[in-house]
Order: structure tokens, then sequence, then C-alpha cells
């Protein structure tokens, strides 16, 4: 039996001084008439802006906050995907890392916490955020009910009202939970007076976050793209390598799904900085064609134009991303980091459609017994499509893949793709 202390790192990793360039910092556009980067320095913990910051290559996990990890069960499991190689019938073996497994089902926590944490060290009682589908207000939920802190959570009104399954998970672990647009803030009443039924967004809902933490002087906790939710996600991937050192493998290829980039970089990232591995593999949807289409330039990182403008992959901060069922994929751009290594052709990337990865889902859901979040759904994909190349070729490779978070509480989602495709 392993002590799973040897498993959990002690430190996470930062792969900014690992980058085969540096990388752009972030800043205000040339007419701006506020400095986002004081707006950040408002907002967010100190300790977790000086990592967004820090060139160290390893930041200590505080001990509290280990201990804290040990209540999401951390380690999450390395599993072999017997059932689904012996369905591909692929000479490939193939792995997973199963964030699905903590409480709150998804890898959003491991930042959550770590910036919940940083917030209580300087004495600030009340975290807040925006959530669209909820998965990231349900791990600030938690996060924050874990450090006996409180948290508000605006949630985009149209999944406040089609979702109210995460609404309840969030009130249940004691988070304040808002329909955004809300009258608590001026956005939020100026949006409701032009539109009385408006739908809300992800962007308004942000700028009310941003808006209520600045008013109160709470603090905003801040869910992917910024490279300091990377550097907390790490965990994943330095967890996966001690795993798979315990049994003797060492992967080829790995492959994850991408929203903003903070699983796949938290996962991938460790690895391509301890040259382990071959191929790495960023899946994202063919709906919201962001490494097809879009371009490297500098952008805002966020809808509303709040957060400072940062170089990477992007679509445009405008672009309205179409109504996909993987909420978590919904946004315009790539971590700066992760834009980086695409763009020097370090991680390859994918794009998948709602029906090709329905169609992996519902293969893994048959051989593994697990409903993978759709978001997680485009990375099975991708291992399915890989497992089959190998196969043609009979090379026997190892691939390990992020299984960002189950899809339970998405069964309505796949409920309308099965009555749509099957
Ligand atoms: C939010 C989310 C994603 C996408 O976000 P990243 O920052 O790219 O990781 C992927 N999978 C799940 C389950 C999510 O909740």
């Amino acid at each position: 039996m392993v002590d799973n202390e040897e498993i959990v790192p002690k430190v996470w990793y930062n792969i900014i001084p690992d980058l085969p360039k540096p990388l752009s910092p972030p800043r205000d556009p040339p007419s701006s008439d506020f400095s986002r980067i004081e707006l950040l320095r408002e907002i967010m913990p100190k300790e977790v802006l000086r990592q967004q910051f820090t060139v160290e290559r390893f930041v200590k996990i505080p001990d509290e906050l280990k201990e804290k990890y040990e209540i999401l069960g951390r380690p999450t499991p390395l599993m072999r995907a017997k059932g689904l190689e012996k369905y591909l019938n692929t000479p490939a073996k193939i792995y997973f890392k199963y964030e699905g497994a903590t409480p709150t089902g998804s890898h959003k926590i491991n930042t959550a916490l770590a910036q919940s944490y940083f917030s209580l060290e300087e004495g600030i009682t009340h975290v807040v955020t925006e959530t669209g589908a909820g998965q990231w207000g349900t791990a600030v939920a938690f996060s924050s009910s874990l450090f006996n802190i409180e948290s508000s959570i605006f949630m985009v009104k149209v999944s406040y009202n089609q979702k109210p399954m995460r609404k309840t998970i969030m009130k249940l672990y004691g988070a304040h939970v808002y329909p955004s647009p809300s009258d608590l803030t001026e956005v939020g009443k100026k949006t409701i007076k032009e539109n009385h039924d408006h739908p809300g967004s992800l962007g308004i809902a942000m700028s009310e976050a941003i808006e209520f933490a600045l008013k109160n002087k709470f603090k905003y906790l801040v869910g992917s793209v910024l490279d300091v939710a990377i550097l907390h996600q790490s965990i994943i991937g330095l967890e996966a390598i001690n795993q798979l050192n315990l049994i003797g493998e060492s992967p080829d290829i790995l492959i994850g799904c991408v929203g903003g980039g903070s699983n796949f970089g938290g996962f991938a990232f460790p690895f391509i900085g301890n040259k382990i591995g071959e191929e790495f593999i960023a899946v994202g949807s063919k709906e919201i064609p962001k490494f097809s289409k879009g371009e490297y330039k500098y952008d805002f990182a966020d809808t509303a134009g709040l957060l400072p403008l940062i170089k990477m992959i992007t679509l445009g901060n405008n672009y309205v991303p179409p109504p996909i069922y993987s909420g978590g994929l919904r946004y315009h751009g790539v971590a700066p980091s992760l834009s980086m290594l695409i763009r020097e052709g370090i991680v390859k990337w994918k794009e998948y459609s709602e029906k090709e990865i329905y169609e992996a889902a519902k293969i893994f859901a048959k051989t593994q017994g697990i409903v993978p979040a759709p978001e997680s759904a485009h990375a099975i994909k991708a291992v399915i499509e890989k497992s089959l190349e190998l196969k043609k070729n009979n090379e026997k490779k190892t691939i390990v893949f992020n299984l960002s978070g189950h899809g339970l509480l998405d069964l309505t989602n796949y409920e309308s793709m099965m009555e749509r495709w099957s």
C-alpha cells in the first residue's frame, strides 16, 4: 500500500520558466481609462496575483491546503481503461486520470481551493465569482465551505433557470447564488432596465462579480485561462507522473480537452516540463473553432474587457460561442502558455463536433461505466481516434488522458443529444 503522501506533490509546477520563449506580459489597451493590472491587484488575493506573475519553477503547496486536498480525495485515481481498450481492440494501453472523482465532480476545485485558502490567509472571509453552467461556481462554493468563508456566485440567468441542480448543490454548500443580471450591481441593474428578460451572459455575470467584489472588498476567484489557475491544476499531472512511476509505465501520448486550458495545462505541463511523453494533444470543439480559426494576438481575457489583454490564440472577445452542451468549452481563447506551446508545435490540437463527442461519450459509458462530462468527451474522442490509428500501424504505445469531470449533472444535455442523433 502506497501512502497518498507520496503521490500528492508538495509543490505545484509552473511551466513559465520552461517555455521556449518568454511569455508576453498582460497589458492594457492603448486608450484605456483604467489600469486592469491595478484592478487585478484590488480583486485578486495577493498571493494568487504573485503566483500569476511568478517565474519560479516550483511553488510550495501550503501544508494546510495539502490537508484539504486530502478531503477532496486526492490523489484522484489513475485508471486503466481496459474496457475501452478491449472494445477498440487496440494494442495501445489507455490510462486516464479521473478528476470526476472529486466531490464536486471536476478538476475546478483544485484551483478554487487554493484561491480560497489564499483569500483567508489575508483575512478575507468572502469570495465572489461568476458561473455559467455551474461547474466553477460549485467548486468555489465547496472550497469556501471547507475554509469556513462565505461565497457569492453570480450565475448566468438562463442556466440558473434551466440547470437548477447545480444551483441546489451550491446552496447546500452554503453559497449565496444570484441569477445574473441581478439588482445587486450597477451593471446588473442597467442590463435589466434595458431588457427586463435578459437571459444573462458570462461577460455580464463576471462584470457583476467583479463590481460586487470591489464594492464590498471581497476577493474575486478566477476559474481558468490565467496561468495561476494552470499552476494550481498542475497537481493533476504531478500526481499522474508519480502514479505512472509506481506501476512502471511511461506514457507516449497525453491528451486533454481545452476550454480556457486549465485542465489540459494542469495535466500535461508537468509531463512536458519533465520531458515525459512524445505527443501532446489539446482537444477543442469544432463548433468553437479557436484552434483552426483563431488568431494569435493580444485580446481581452474576458468577454467584458475588464481583465487585461493577454497574448493568446483567440476568436476575439466579442465572439459569441454557440450554445453547445459542453458549457466549459464555450470560451473564446486559450491560456497564454498553452497558446505558445501550440504555436511552437510542442502541443498539437484536434477539434471535434458535438455529434462526434456524443458518440465517444456513449462508447466510454458503455465500456467503462463512467458518464463523462461532455467537455471531457472531447478528449475521449481523440483517444479513440489515436488508438485506432495505433491499431492500424500495430504500435504498442501508452496513452494517458485527463478525464476532467463526470457528466452526471449533464444528463439532460445527453438526453437532448440522444433525441437528436439516435
Ligand atoms: C470547465 C471545464 C472544462 C474546461 O475548462 P479548462 O479550463 O479548459 O479546463 C473541461 N472539463 C470540465 C469537466 C470542466 O468543468
